[in-house]
């Protein structure tokens, strides 16, 4: 038996990864779920389980999420610290599926707990890379990505050495508004931009691969996990996704991951790993595909691209400025505040006016994001005043 806890359960890859777990029950024992606002989700979620904590974000929802568990014998908490705690509390495999930088203290701490940490949470990543893959150096805890692309990669790699790597080839859908030139970008809606040709996704990392910033933080990501050099991590259009990523070795071989655009397969390897289990996930069918098409990305278009990968080759604090300044920027977008257009430009904007010295301490990390967070937030004001 496999002792697990899944931090944000409620979301698109919490209940991915839920659905995987019922499917065989014997196999796991549910340590600790954890979500933000969703109490009834949360509530079900643990009971159907039977998880033993049940942990909200939101400290305010603790008496409702204490109802709601009432007789399940779940154990209910709420706050940040119980998020931390929770991600210490005896799970041998963690999910860290928690949108946005506020996954960064409960995933180091299940990182330096030890175990195996399978993580969809790039933003973590992106602002606090280097203390993470210390971290797990530190603790031993083996860091399984579940982002497709970088899981892809993974599988690809099979334990080969990075020194034989010649380069990798992180694939991109291209989005929604792939095709479309800057003027029609102009006037594009919250929902036209969560509407992802491929792939059924929170609205968070939804924008984010309308606007490929998605790519340009999964470049950074790929710079932490697999260290061979940022000018050897290439981005390629390819709008089917159904090759996840590649690896070109230095005799030029090139090794490719395909599926079906279903994050059930990325989050099953992590499951098993390094074994296999059954999914539910439909296999490729090639035939029907029927062709696979490529093309270069645009970083005119999509300057996020360009932005990603500046702040990737500065490193220190600027990747985690990135991220900040783009959290804001996708909410504001998302509560139709600002336009489309405006949320790379608000990057843009703080990536020019702040810098800050090389975080050294998780401490740093998020004292940098929120200095990042309200400069953009004073940018915003300046634009829609
Ligand atoms: P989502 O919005 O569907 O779910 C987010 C989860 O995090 C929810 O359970 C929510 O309650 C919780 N949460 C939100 N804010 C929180 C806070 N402040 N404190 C504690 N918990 C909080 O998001 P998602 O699409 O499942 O994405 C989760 C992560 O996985 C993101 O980092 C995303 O980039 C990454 N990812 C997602 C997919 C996908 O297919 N959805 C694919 C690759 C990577
Ligand atoms: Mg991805």
């Amino acid at each position: 038996m496999r002792k697990i806890s899944i931090f944000g359960a409620t979301g698109s890859v919490g209940t991915s990864t839920l659905d995987l777990i019922r499917r065989d029950r014997d196999a796991f024992e549910v340590v600790a779920l954890t979500a933000f606002g969703d109490v009834g989700g949360l509530a079900a979620a643990a009971r159907d389980c039977g998880a033993s904590i049940a942990v909200i974000g939101d400290e305010g929802l603790y008496g409702a999420l204490k109802d709601a568990l009432q007789g399940s014998g779940v154990q209910a908490a709420a706050g940040e610290e119980a998020l931390v705690e929770a991600a210490q509390a005896g799970a041998d495999w963690s999910m860290a599926a928690i949108v946005g930088c506020a996954g960064l203290r409960p995933t180091m701490a299940a990182l330096k707990a030890g175990g195996t940490v399978a993580l969809a949470n790039k933003e973590s990543l992106v602002s606090a890379g280097a203390l993470m893959m210390e971290a797990a150096a530190q603790s031993g805890a083996a860091l399984l990505p579940v982002d497709s692309e970088h899981n892809a990669i993974f599988q690809c790699l099979a334990g080969s050495l990075l020194d034989d790597v010649a380069r990798i080839i992180l694939t991109a859908s291209g989005g929604p508004f792939r095709t479309c030139s800057r003027e029609e970008m102009r006037g594009i809606t919250p929902a036209q931009a969560v509407a992802h040709p491929n792939w059924s996704m929170g609205a968070k990392i939804s924008v984010d691969s309308a606007t490929m910033m998605n790519k340009g933080l999964e470049l950074i990501e790929a710079a932490h996990l697999f260290p061979i050099g940022l000018d050897r991590i290439e981005i390629l259009v390819h709008p089917q996704s159904i090759i996840h990523s590649m690896v070109e070795y230095r005799d030029r071989s090139t090794l490719a991951q395909l599926g079906s655009p279903d994050m059930r397969i990325p989050i099953a390897s992590a499951l098993a790993w390094p074994e296999r289990m059954e999914t539910p996930c439909q296999p490729l069918d090639l035939a029907r595909a029927g062709r696979l098409d490529f093309e270069a990305p645009d970083p005119e278009r999509f300057p996020a691209l360009r932005l990603a990968r500046h702040a990737a080759g500065q490193g220190g604090a600027a990747p985690a400025i990135l991220n900040a300044a783009n959290e804001v920027a996708v909410a504001a977008f998302l509560k139709g505040a600002i336009g489309f257009l405006d949320i790379a430009m608000i990057v843009e904007d703080v990536l020019n006016r702040y810098s800050a010295a090389a975080p050294c301490r998780i401490e740093d990390v998020l004292e940098v994001d929120a200095r990042a967070r309200a400069m953009a937030g004073q940018v915003m004001e300046r634009l829609t005043a």
